[in-house]
């Protein structure tokens, strides 16, 4: 199964990608954690893309695609993979149907998962992540006994300095005009699947499920 989750910051494509992984087996290959790592290891990749990250903006289309040829031909793509963030542009598109082709596979569905933004920005104000192992809790959802501690690793938590009201704004124009266009690239396609992602993380999983089994 290769799947792509696709939808605005906040709309919980991370959340969901990571039950998709487990359910059928296949890794989460998430940009945005990629390239926090990076910036973690403090590589030369990392050192590029912070200061446009905490600006809400998008690295650059070559550096994506960079990544994504060598994650998408290594040894653990091999069965499938669920791409979360990634395409952003219709360049990285196009880019991903040309490698794709190269290795004599495609994309099964694209689910687009939708939410408004008003609860984008209050969802994204209350998010904590883990440090150590990536997790995300909601400081409304999650009952935290300690909102500085992952309760699952013991890790760190932290808000993504992103994740501040003014960037969520910026990454808000961004998705709209650089990423929606490729909601389109996909619709003709005919990969498209909708569906809403506000309800309990439980209800959108069973939602993506059904429409993977309706294709
Ligand atoms: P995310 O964790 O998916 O919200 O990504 C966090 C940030 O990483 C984004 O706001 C961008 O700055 C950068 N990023 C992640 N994926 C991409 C991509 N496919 N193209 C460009 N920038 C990306």
């Amino acid at each position: 199964m290769r799947l792509i989750l696709f939808g605005p910051p906040g709309v919980g494509k991370g959340t969901q990608a990571k039950l998709l992984s487990v359910r059928f087996n296949i890794p989460q290959i998430s940009t945005g954690d990629l390239l926090r790592e990076a910036v973690a290891a403090g590589t030369e990749l990392g050192k590029k893309a912070k200061a446009i990250m905490d600006a809400g903006q998008l690295v650059s289309d070559e550096i994506m695609i960079g990544i994504i040829r060598d994650v998408l031909r290594s040894e653990k793509c091999r069965n499938g993979f669920i791409l979360d963030g990634f395409p952003r542009t219709v360049h990285q598109a196009k880019a991903l149907s040309d490698l794709l082709a190269d290795l004599h596979i495609s994309i099964d569905s694209v689910i687009n998962m939708e939410i408004n933004e008003h609860e984008v920005v209050q969802r994204l104000g209350k998010r904590l992540t883990c440090r150590n192992c990536g997790r995300i809790y909601n400081l409304d959802i999650d009952k935290l006994a300690d909102p500085t501690k992952c309760p699952k690793c013991g890790g760190e938590l932290y808000q993504r300095e992103d994740d501040k009201p003014e960037t969520v704004r910026k990454r808000l124009t961004v998705y709209a005009e650089s990423t929606t266009p490729v909601k389109d690239y996909y619709q003709h396609a005919g990969l498209l699947r909708n569906v809403n992602g506000v309800g309990s993380i439980d209800q959108v999983n069973k939602d993506i499920v059904a429409s993977l089994n309706h294709r």
